[in-house]
């Protein structure tokens, strides 16, 4: 079979499985490049070992720090240089910009231009690639959407609706996450609908299957689709699965303890032997290297599996493992400090970590009265260090949930700090935003009914829900899709014929704008006029809602990228190694959407250049630090409820990755580590009282200089006992008086929660209270007694399941 990714000159390196694929020193002697020396140098023996390593399947595991990416960026430029690999043979899975860009650079020193074929992505990324050249064969068309978190709520919705599915009992949320499960395992819907439990799990998982043909009927596919898809492709298409085999030789994985089964399962078909291709033309196994670190496992919400790692010699035949053991990022104290926290997970295989970098300053800790305190502390010390000599870069603040960056950029613009947060809500969640790539989704891919519905009376031009409801009608009734409904609006039942008319004004801009797209026109150009022919920027425009001006800026913005992208679709945070040579990606409209769809936080992270530039704050959650160093870091919010996770208390199990978060967060830093609480902090509007985390208590007492402590916050506000007689007897003067009272019922919430209780008897549509998640609206309960369940819906928080034995919720 011919196949697009056949390399000239590789085809005849496939040799026998578990040997060498390449002879040792296969470089070409015309080219100059680094000695073997200068590739190794700054190594230790283990880590060398692991670089030089060919064959058998390699695990690299050890502690944060050790070198792990080190030794994967290295062993690229060690295969390239002197084992003669071609850059297009390698595939690596990384999850930080640094370690992506240093891997291009340091290849492309080596072999120029040619290094842009080797593919360093996402599993996400690498999969959209795939699927991108292959997935006709599963019926589906290249230009396919990818639908995130936000269209896919969406189009449960409907779902949910022709189901008639009551969406009190059964929340999009919940539905999608018993489904993103599934499909992590690679069920797939008709199998799980052999596997339902109750009348509860059946209805999942119709819900499920409709799901799955209502992406398929929009030629769309949701994130964990794109893992899945690739999987059954690769599994149902040897010939495929063959194509990539021959051309991936090496195989590289980073953060290999984060790999959830589907991701497994991608990198098993990839690269181990399958019996049954025996016989066939049958092509060598990749080499593979995995490098990763169990204790820093902390994505287990999405489905990743811990017996990834645990299990890899047993799932590779001939495997073999390299430990390293030596920390080459933090001081001494700061390690002891990682160490003892993760020392109190049941579960783990004690490791040795040691680092040669002496004991460097003991950590500072900070107890602060509230969570603007707290904020002000963290700014107070980042000018100090900054007089001192450090530089704004150097410095990272980690926090647990999104939420909590608020005060710190409040504090930041106050003091005219500069300051970036990764994460959040992010550019491309804002409405703006997603109204435009709507209508670009909808002009590559028409059959994208969540899109069209988006766009379709967006800007508002007289296409009302009755219209919409016709033309739906009119599709299943002639079994099109719902843009080809559009087309022949006037004939839907019912119709006016004023709307009738304004859809057929919808339709001519759709089609004349694909007309540019099919031409080729740049995504910047289309873009433009795609917001000036649908009168969408003509709205804002004249809008006197300051928001709209914003929502302007936020649009010039996406033209820019837009631009960038056109100019060089190879360049920006989130480039993906591309074919440019092969020419398979042009700047065209279909891969622009593409990289925007695939942004991720980690793309976001400033890159703090050395030199004159002094670079900004880092703020962002501690699941987005994963992988990343910083010489001085800020760990804030350290209570238990808000750090570890409420939901994580009465659950060991998910106690313990809290905990893994935490030897995340304290293992980022190099030089200098704070750790900081706050005794009172606002959670949506209602002030609550958190214990100090239980992580405090972890760490070794002296290591740490408390330079404040809970006693020297005000009586009122600590956490002893005695507080909440005092709060019930004292008067509290002005200010305080609002935040004292509430703050005081709360502690009385809380501690009645935590005893046994009786379980508040409830129906949808009371309004309770919830120490964490504040107010919410019962949507519906299930269980009875002390297994009753609520569901209950917190605003912004979303909607929460809440065992009411031990929620602390309270009926207003
Ligand atoms: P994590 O578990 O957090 O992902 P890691 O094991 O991937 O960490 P790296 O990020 O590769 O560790 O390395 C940590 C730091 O130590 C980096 O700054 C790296 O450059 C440095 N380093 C690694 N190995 C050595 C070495 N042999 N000599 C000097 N510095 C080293
Ligand atoms: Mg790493």
């Amino acid at each position: 079979m011919s196949s697009p990714f056949t390399i000239p000159g590789l085809e005849h390196i496939q040799p026998p499985a578990g040997q060498p694929s390449e002879p040792a020193p296969a470089r070409a002697p015309s080219r100059r490049g680094p000695t073997r020396e200068q590739l190794l140098e700054g190594l230790n023996e283990p880590q060398a070992e692991a670089v030089v390593h060919a064959g058998a399947p390699l695990l690299v595991v050890a502690g944060a720090g050790s070198g792990k990416t080190r030794v994967l960026t290295r062993r690229i430029a060690w295969l390239v240089a002197e084992r003669g690999a071609h850059p297009g043979s390698i595939l690596a899975i990384t999850f930080t910009n640094k370690a992506a860009a240093e891997m291009k650079e340091r290849v492309e020193e080596l072999v120029g231009k040619r290094a842009r074929l080797m593919w360093v992505s996402t599993f996400h990324s690498a999969c959209v690639r795939i699927l991108r050249k292959e997935v006709d064969k599963l019926g589906f068309k290249s230009s396919f959407s990818i639908y995130d978190s936000a269209d896919s709520k969406r189009l449960m919705g409907l779902v949910l609706k022709e189901l008639e599915l009551d969406p009190k009992k059964y929340q999009p949320n919940a539905v999608l996450n018993w489904i993103s499960d599934r499909k992590n395992e690679l069920v797939d819907a008709e199998d799980a609908a052999k596997d339902t439990k109750n009348a509860f799990e059946a209805a999942y998982a119709a819900a499920y299957k409709t799901y799955q043909r209502r992406l398929r009927e929009a030629n769309a596919m949701d994130f964990d689709d794109l893992i899945m898809t690739t999987v059954h492709l690769l599994m149902a298409f040897p010939e495929v699965r063959e194509t990539y085999r021959r051309r991936f030789r090496h195989v590289l994985v980073d953060e290999y303890q984060d790999t959830n089964h589907a991701q497994y399962a991608l990198i098993h078909q990839l690269c181990a032997e399958h019996p049954e291709d025996a016989g066939s033309e049958r092509v060598a196994p990749a080499e593979l290297m995995v490098v990763g670190d169990a204790d820093q496992s902390i994505y287990a919400f999405r489905g990743a599996n811990i017996r990834n790692i645990l299990d890899f010699e047993k799932d590779f035949a001939d495997a073999t493992s390299i430990l390293l053991e030596q920390n080459y990022r933090s001081t001494q104290t700061i390690l002891a400090t990682a160490n003892a926290v993760i020392g109190n997970n049941a579960s783990r295989k004690p490791k040795r970590l040691w680092t040669d970098a002496g004991d460097g300053d003991r950590i500072v800790g900070w107890v602060a009265d509230d969570e603007h305190a707290e904020a002000r502390f963290v700014s107070d010390e980042i000018d100090r260090l900054v007089d001192a000599g450090a530089r704004a870069g150097d410095v990272a603040v980690f926090y647990r949930t999104n939420a909590q960056s608020r005060v710190f950029e409040e504090i930041f613009m106050r003091t005219g700090q500069p300051y970036k947060v990764v994460g959040g809500v992010r550019f491309y969640e804002r409405k703006e935003v997603r109204d435009a790539l709507a209508y670009l989704r909808v002009l590559v891919n028409p059959a994208d009914e969540i899109s069209l519905r988006r766009v379709l009376n967006t800007p508002k031009r007289g296409i009302g829900d009755r219209a919409e409801a016709c033309v739906n009608f009119l599709a299943e009734q002639e079994r099109v899709t719902f843009f080809e409904a559009l087309t022949m609006a006037d004939r839907a039942p019912g119709i006016a014929t004023r709307s009738a008319k304004a859809i057929k004004g919808f339709v001519d801009i759709i089609v004349e704008l694909q007309q540019m797209v099919e031409a080729g026109e740049r995504p910047d150009v289309i873009l433009e006029t795609v917001l000036d022919r649908s009168g969408y920027l003509a709205e804002l425009e004249v809008s006197d809602d300051p928001q709209d001006g914003t929502r302007v800026e936020n649009l010039a913005e996406l033209v820019a990228v837009a631009r960038e992208f056109s100019e060089d679709p190879v360049a920006g945070p989130s480039a993906d190694p591309t074919d440019v040579e092969a020419g398979t990606v042009t700047p065209g409209l279909t891969d622009f959407l593409e990289r925007v769809a695939l942004v991720a936080d980690s793309d976001q992270i400033p890159d703090n250049p050395d030199g004159e530039d002094v670079g900004v704050v880092t703020l962002m959650t501690l699941h987005t630090a994963k992988g990343l160093e910083f010489p001085i870091v800020f760990l804030t919010g350290l209570e238990d409820g808000v750090f570890p996770h409420q939901r994580s208390l009465g659950d060991p199990t998910e106690l313990e990755e809290e905990r893994r978060l935490a030897y995340v967060g304290i293992t980022r830093a190099r030089e200098k580590l704070y750790v900081s609480r706050a005794v009172v902090r606002s959670a949506w509007g209602a002030p609550s009282h958190n214990p100090a985390s239980r992580f405090i208590d972890e760490l070794p007492i002296d290591l740490v200089d408390w330079k404040r402590t809970a006693d020297a916050a005000p009586r009122w506000s600590r956490s002893d006992p005695d507080a909440n007689s005092f709060s019930r007897m004292g008067a509290p003067t002005d200010a305080g008086r609002r935040n004292f009272t509430s703050a005081a019922m709360r502690m009385d919430a809380s501690s009645k929660a935590k005893s046994a209780r009786e379980v508040p008897s409830l129906a949808p549509g009371d309004r309770v209270v919830h120490d964490s998640f504040g107010m919410g609206t019962v949507v519906a309960l299930e269980g009875v007694g002390d297994k009753s369940v609520a569901s209950v819906d917190f605003g912004s928080q979303g909607v929460k399941r809440l065992l009411l034995r031990y929620a602390p919720v309270e009926k207003l």
